[in-house]
Order: C-alpha cells, then sequence, then structure tokens
C-alpha cells in the first residue's frame, strides 16, 4: 500500500509493528501534510527466531490497520517485506522516505523496547544534525509511565508486587470503595488455585477465523526464517480491534466465571481451559487495559462473574502487567544477561519439537508450537521449571520465550523469564524460585498419569527427571538459597536426608542433565 497522492509531505508519524491503536490521538483528525510510515522488515522479524504465527499475526495486523487508516482518509506508506524498495532496516527505511517526501518533521510514538528506544534516540540525533524536528509521544496504552514503579519503589530493595497492585488499586480507583478495596479484601487468591476436574467445560474458541495463506507464502518468498506451526488457513488471533473486543467480550461471558477458580489449572484435554488469549491483543494496542478492567469491573457489577474472578483477573492486568514493565525499564540495559546460578547448558533440543518423553513438557511445549501461545503456568511451573532444574542457559532460554509466544514482547516477556521463572536475577522480582517436583504438576494437571515416567520415584531409568532435580537444585544452591525464608521445608528435609540417598538423588540429576536431548 502506497501513498499516491503526492509526494511530499511535512511530516511522517512512524507506526510500528506492536501499536496497532486505531483509536490514538493521533488519529482523532486528518492532515493533508502527515503520512503515516508502516513498515515491515527483517531487522523485526529476525533479532531472534520467531514462531511462523507471531511474524503473521503483526504483519497481518499491520496491513489491516493500514488499510483502516487509509480508509478514514489519512495518508499512510506501507512498506511490505517483499518492497524492492525496502531496505529491511529501520534507519535506512526512514533516510530514504524523508527524502522521498521531503519532510521536515517526523514523530514516533515512545517503543516499548529498549532496543527500539534506543534505536529511535540515536536516529533522533541524525535528525536533528539534519535539521529536521523529530519528536516521541505517549503510545497512549499504559496505566504507568516506565518510571512510575521505580519511584513507588525506590529506597526499598525489594519490589512487591501487591504493594505495587495495591497502589493501582488506590490511584485508578479500581474496584475500590470508599476507599477501601470491594468486598473488604485485595485479593481473592486463596479462592483460586484448584485443578480442573473435567467441568465446567472449557468454553467453545469463538475467535474470529482468517486466511492469511497469501501472506504466509510472500513471508516465507521473502526468505524470513521461522518455526512452529503456521496455522494460515484458519488463523485465530485478531486482526483489528472490532476482532479483539469481541474476544474479550466472550470471554467475560464464557472465560471469566471461572478464571480464578482454575486459573493454575492444567489438562491435556483442553489447551486454552479459562484463560482470555487476551495477551496478544493487549501488547500490539488492539485493547486498552483500561477498557478491559472497566468491563470486567462491570461484568461482576452486573452479577455475571465472581468478585474472586474479576479480582483475580483484574490483578493480572493492573498490577503484573504494569509492574513486570516497571521492572524492565528500570533494570535495562543488562538485565538479559543476569545468570545467579551461571547455568549454562544448551536448550535440549526437544524446545524445537515438542518431542519428549516428559508429557507434561511435550504437552506444554506441543501447543506452544501449534498455537504461539501456552498459559502462564505452562510458561512458569512446566517449561521455565524444568529449564532452572536442569540448569539451562537463561540468556537462550529468553531468545526462545521472546521467539514462541504470539504475546512477546521483550518488555513483558524479558522480567518474566529471567525474573519470575529463573529466578537469575536473584529475586529483583519473585520471592523465592518457581520450582517444583512432579507433586505440583501431578496435583494441577493431568499429564502424570500418562507419562513415560513415574511421577513417585526419585531414582532410576523411570523416575521423573524432577524429582531429582528438585532435590539437587536445592543442594547445589544451598548457599545462596537456604537463608531464604520463603523457601519452607525444603532444607530441613535436606538435612535430615541420609548423606547416601543425597549421593544418589545427584548422581541421578547429573546423569539427567547429561543426555537432556534424551529425556
Ligand atoms: P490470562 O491468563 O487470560 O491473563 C490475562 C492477562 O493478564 C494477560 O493477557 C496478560 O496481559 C496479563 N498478565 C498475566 N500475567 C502476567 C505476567 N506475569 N506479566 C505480564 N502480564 C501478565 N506475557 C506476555 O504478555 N508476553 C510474554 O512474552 C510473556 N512471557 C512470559 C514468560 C514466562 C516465562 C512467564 C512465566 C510468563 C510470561 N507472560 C508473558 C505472562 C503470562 O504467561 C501471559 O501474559 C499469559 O499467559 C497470556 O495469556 P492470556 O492472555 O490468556 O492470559
Ligand atoms: Fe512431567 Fe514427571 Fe509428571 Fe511425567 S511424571 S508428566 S515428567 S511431572
Amino acid at each position: 500500500m502506497q501513498d499516491h497522492q503526492t509526494n511530499s509531505a511535512t511530516t511522517l508519524r512512524l507506526i510500528l509493528g506492536d501499536q496497532l491503536n486505531p483509536q490514538h490521538s493521533w488519529f482523532a483528525h486528518q492532515h493533508e501534510d502527515v503520512v503515516y510510515i508502516m513498515l515491515e522488515m527483517r531487522q523485526e522479524t529476525d533479532y531472534v527466531l520467531h514462531h511462523a504465527q507471531k511474524i503473521i499475526a503483526i504483519f497481518a495486523g499491520m496491513r489491516e490497520l493500514a488499510r483502516q487508516l487509509t480508509a478514514d482518509g489519512h495518508r499512510v506508506h506501507y512498506l511490505s517485506i517483499d518492497d524492492p524498495a525496502n531496505q529491511q532496516s529501520l534507519p535506512a527505511n526512514l533516510d530514504h522516505l524523508l527524502r522521498q517526501y521531503q519532510a521536515r518533521e517526523f514523530g514516533y510514538q515512545s517503543p516499548d523496547e529498549w532496543r527500539l528506544e534506543q534505536q529511535m534516540a540515536d536516529y533522533g540525533q541524525h535528525l536533528r544534525q539534519q535539521k529536521i524536528t523529530c519528536h516521541m509521544v505517549d503510545s497512549e496504552h499504559f496505566y504507568t509511565d516506565t518510571q512510575e514503579a521505580a519511584t513507588l519503589f525506590s529506597g526499598r530493595k525489594k519490589w512487591l508486587m501487591e504493594h505495587f497492585y495495591r497502589h493501582m488499586r488506590v490511584k485508578h480507583q479500581v474496584f475500590m470503595e470508599d476507599n477501601k478495596p470491594v468486598g473488604g479484601q485485595w485479593n481473592y487468591d486463596h479462592d483460586n488455585r484448584q485443578s480442573w476436574p473435567g467441568t465446567p467445560a472449557e468454553p467453545p474458541d469463538t475467535r474470529h477465523q482468517h486466511d492469511h495463506t497469501v501472506l504466509w507464502k510472500t513471508i516465507q518468498d521473502a526468505g524470513v526464517m521461522s518455526f512452529g506451526n503456521p496455522n494460515a488457513a484458519q488463523f485465530s488471533w485478531p486482526l483489528n480491534r472490532a476482532q479483539a473486543l469481541d474476544q474479550l467480550d466472550e470471554f467475560i461471558l464464557h472465560g471469566l466465571p471461572h478464571f480464578g477458580q482454575f486459573q493454575d489449572a492444567m489438562s491435556s484435554k483442553a489447551w486454552r481451559l479459562f484463560h482470555s488469549l487476551l495477551s496478544f491483543a493487549l501488547n500490539t494496542k488492539m485493547l486498552n487495559p483500561r477498557e478491559v478492567v472497566s468491563k470486567v469491573q462491570a461484568a461482576w457489577c452486573a452479577g455475571l462473574v465472581p468478585l474472586a474472578a474479576a479480582e483475580g483477573y483484574i490483578r493480572q492486568i493492573l498490577g503484573w502487567r504494569e509492574y513486570i514493565r516497571g521492572i524492565y525499564w528500570h533494570h535495562m540495559p543488562g538485565y538479559a544477561e543476569h545468570n545467579l546460578f551461571a547455568h549454562t547448558a544448551p536448550l535440549p533440543a526437544w524446545f524445537w519439537s515438542g518431542d519428549t518423553k516428559m508429557r507434561c513438557l511435550s504437552t506444554a511445549i506441543g501447543q506452544s508450537l501449534q498455537h504461539a501461545h501456552s498459559h502462564h503456568i505452562h510458561r512458569l511451573m512446566v517449561i521455565g521449571n524444568f529449564a532452572l532444574l536442569a540448569g539451562l542457559d537463561p540468556a537462550a532460554l529468553h531468545r526462545w520465550y521472546l521467539g514462541v509466544y504470539i504475546d512477546a514482547f521483550e518488555w513483558v516477556e524479558l522480567p518474566n523469564t529471567i525474573g519470575m521463572s529463573q529466578y537469575a536475577d536473584g529475586g529483583l522480582l519473585a520471592t523465592k524460585p518457581y520450582v517444583s517436583s512432579a507433586a505440583y504438576i501431578d496435583r494441577m494437571s493431568d499429564y502424570c498419569k500418562g507419562c513415560h515416567y513415574n511421577k513417585k520415584l526419585r531414582i532410576g531409568e523411570n523416575a521423573c527427571p524432577f524429582n531429582a532435580l528438585y532435590w539437587d537444585f536445592f543442594a547445589r544452591n544451598a548457599a545462596t538459597l537456604s537463608s531464604n525464608p520463603r523457601i519452607g521445608m525444603v532444607y530441613p528435609q535436606l538435612r535430615k536426608m541420609e548423606a547416601a540417598a543425597l549421593q544418589a538423588l545427584q548422581a541421578q540429576a547429573a546423569g539427567l542433565r547429561a543426555r537432556l536431548d534424551d529425556l
């Protein structure tokens, strides 16, 4: 899609692939002199190896926004991945377009990722040297600015999410009555966290489907590498705001009533369970977090959902999502290099195939490859849990998470992986390492019953790998972890263990770590 109106404009405005918000104030009026620039680039497809659906979803969403803006009377210059004029890098494309339009002003919305923020800051310097005005505007998406969490926690050693969440509830008067939390409690987590017995049924997947076979062929022909199932003919991630809003409404009616209760449950029979699958629409800004929160509040007021479910969901959006962003911006650059336990093992080959005998991992990774999505407990307590126990390199794991998930953008993926799941930052974010033996996975899922391994055994060929790796992890890291009061009974139990039993566990764990590819 090219702007054919005239070849000159005073101002070019850049829209990035995760800035697909048609309600941004930029678009409130049409301007003859403004051209919106949208760029599909190898710079963005290639910084890690991405899941095919992630590339399709972002390009399809960009093309759709360009179409909508054009239909609304805006001027748009869209460079597709296969356009011969596409130089595949942001500065090179912008230089070319600014010259082409002889523009004297350039605007962009604040990027979410440090990588792009730095690139744009450098580019702004370059423009100023050429006497071209460059300005950044807010993306008008988040509740917080990048430094709000850092200001709130200044002088504190621990950044407790609960403290941040309460601050947000009060500040934005969400779920508050007379300055007190609705229902008298801030948090209804104790009502949540149940396993799923098979009922109520998982709501049907009513997401809009579209055919992106042609776009997928264009992406492949352009030489973009990817992994995972493209599912191009029956693509289910939202294309635009209208589809995202439909998805939100469906979730509120059918998923949210059970969201809290089964938030941590896992099942081989239901990959979505009662999760919203809205993270892609939120992170690309098709949806605004405020409208999600206010619709959830309204559903509770109308008696459609229990308080625990509504509060639990709001905590994810108003609490976790904004808190994670605060961690990211305070600790960048350099956060990706944290590696508290000095773990260096490469990811086993089955991270790219799902082909492992461990049923929990083959399910969680299999779903990730199939759908470019897997819910929080798979990411944290199956894949991340195994990675930490097995000693996988956190930076390599970060690149995998950043590539595989449809919703993965560094500002949200990196703290979740390095901090929450790998404890590699030494506890800036998580109060303890999120690891478990088979017992937790068995309690929350139906995986262990059909698994090649025996959940009860610690030693031997058929013993569940999580068990020996779990005890070995705590034994290996006693100097770092034994004084952590949140770790509970692990160290007293280890101290009680006979030396021979511990040695056998450690030998078993060493054997497992030596053949991760074969597990
Ligand atoms: P739901 O379960 O329906 O939750 C609702 C919303 O709450 C999500 O859409 C999301 O916007 C927000 N949310 C919930 N938990 C978190 C959290 N921990 N951090 C930030 N937002 C949260 N989320 C991403 O959006 N992008 C990522 O790249 C990402 N990587 C992760 C990596 C690891 C190792 C872990 C443990 C978690 C990661 N998460 C990430 C958080 C969470 O797993 C996903 O937001 C969630 O699974 C998305 O699915 P959903 O929309 O169905 O979420
Ligand atoms: Fe996973 Fe172990 Fe259970 Fe198998 S037995 S599903 S490997 S926890």
